[in-house]
């Protein structure tokens, strides 16, 4: 798999264990896991899709505010958010 493939939705590197599949057992290169579950896209706003990736980015070195400034500026240049 292409190590530089990232999900179109979310942005996170797509690696062999995240990567999503379609329902009939393919694999899908464009989305994560959990960005495409059973055929269906799970974000179509992208306020929900960063107030959930937020909890997950935040550490001691990343604040929340950091962490959806980050968002905000690469998720447009997905191919998700660009329809
Ligand atoms: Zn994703």
């Amino acid at each position: 798999m292409d190590e530089k493939l990232i999900c179109q939705c979310c942005g996170m590197p797509l690696t062999e264990d995240v990567v999503s599949k379609n329902i009939d057992g393919s694999i899908n290169n464009k989305y994560c896991k959990w960005c495409y579950v059973d055929g269906k896209y799970t974000y179509k706003d992208m306020n929900t899709l960063i107030d959930a990736c937020v909890k997950h980015m935040v550490n001691e070195n990343f604040t929340e505010e950091q962490a959806r400034e980050y968002l905000k500026e690469i998720l447009p240049k997905l191919e998700h958010w660009k329809k």
